[in-house]
């Protein structure tokens, strides 16, 4: 602080200094607030689960049940678990992102390949849903990032373009070189988001279709992580969407060499 702000030497200078020192409380004010609706949402989010998964079984143990009934219940316990399990992971993932800016490990990294990758950790639930993935990469560009947290990045936006189309529909992935950057675009035909969802979509546990499509899981965490990664990585990221239209998403990278 004492670096930043000069001495103040007349009345101006002090009214200019106290109004610098307001704005950085404000910062803090803010940031600490964050902070303290992230845990409480975290809190919220690792309790409902649990509060389920507790009810379910001590309802299994009063009451007999016949052997399929206890199947069923189980099954769904055993779901909740996963979901948890993910929710816990999403959580570490975004608390060892928060101060990795001098650990990164930059490499080259050819786009065509990387995406190829995280699109065949997918290939079950394409099969199963019969979605036309369409890849439209015109050349192999590559640029410098870390490659394990790009996929990251990737992994969690195809996800996202899968889980919110139905069955049969395509998804696009675009690859071109836009205004001296490369561009990748994530391209679905899905439930899109409100228009006034939009902003709301990189603000953990936020979720815009919770109501509407009870029966798509997740957390809210996923575009969160993204977004922070791409701050991390120094990429653009804009987001378009329309219900019932679809949504895009369009990474802009900092151009390597043409291969
Ligand atoms: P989630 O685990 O809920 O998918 P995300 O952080 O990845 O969490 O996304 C936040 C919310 O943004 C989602 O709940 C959903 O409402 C909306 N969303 C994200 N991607 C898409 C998409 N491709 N199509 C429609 N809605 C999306």
């Amino acid at each position: 602080l004492t670096a930043r702000i000069p001495l103040p030497q007349n009345k101006d200078e002090l009214y200019t200094v106290s109004k610098t020192i307001n704005k950085l409380l404000d910062r803090v004010e803010n940031a600490l607030e964050r902070e303290r609706q992230f845990t409480s949402d975290a809190s919220h989010e690792l309790r409902t689960p649990l509060t389920v998964l507790k009810g379910t079984l001590e309802v299994l143990i009063r009451k007999p049940r016949n052997t399929e009934e206890y199947h069923d219940k189980i099954n769904f316990c055993i779901a909740e678990i996963d979901r948890l399990n993910h929710l816990v992971d999403q959580l570490l993932l975004l608390a060892r992102f928060e101060n990795q800016k001098r650990s990164l490990s930059v490499e080259k990294l050819y786009l065509n390949g990387a995406f190829l990758d995280v699109i065949s950790r997918f290939s079950s639930t394409i099969e199963n849903k019969n979605i036309q993935l369409r890849t439209n990469f015109i050349k192999d560009y590559y640029i410098y990032t870390d490659n394990y947290l790009f996929s990251i990045v990737i992994n969690n936006l195809i996800s996202n373009a899968i889980k919110y189309s139905s069955q049969d529909a395509t998804v696009t992935i675009d690859i071109q070189r836009m205004n001296g950057k490369i561009q990748c675009s994530i391209i679905d035909y899905g439930i899109g988001i409100a228009v006034e969802d939009v902003e709301k979509v990189f603000n953990p546990f936020f979720r815009s279709d919770a109501n509407d499509h009870p029966q798509i899981k997740g957390t809210g965490l996923g575009l969160s992580i993204v977004k922070k990664l791409c701050d991390l990585l120094d990429i653009d990221i804009q987001i378009s969407s329309k219900v019932n239209n679809g949504t895009s998403v369009i990474l802009s990278l900092k151009e390597g060499e043409l291969k």
